[in-house]
């Protein structure tokens, strides 16, 4: 299952939404559930957890 942020696009794959998106902050009720055709051609085009790292290191960088 994969969840997509509302406000900024960013995709969680996992069961239930993050309580914050780790990219816009958006909370958890800004999440909406990705259907499962949509969650297979994502998980074809990028390796989610490489990205994951790369965008909290992004983040992170915004953040100092
Ligand atoms: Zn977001």
């Amino acid at each position: 299952m994969a969840w997509v942020c509302n406000v900024c696009g960013y995709v969680e794959d996992e069961e239930s939404p993050p309580s914050t998106c780790p990219v816009c902050g958006a909370p958890e009720s800004d999440f909406a559930e990705r259907f499962e055709d949509d969650e297979d051609s994502l998980l074809n085009s990028n390796d989610d957890d490489d990205m994951d790292d790369f965008e909290k290191d992004l983040f992170a960088d915004y953040d100092e």
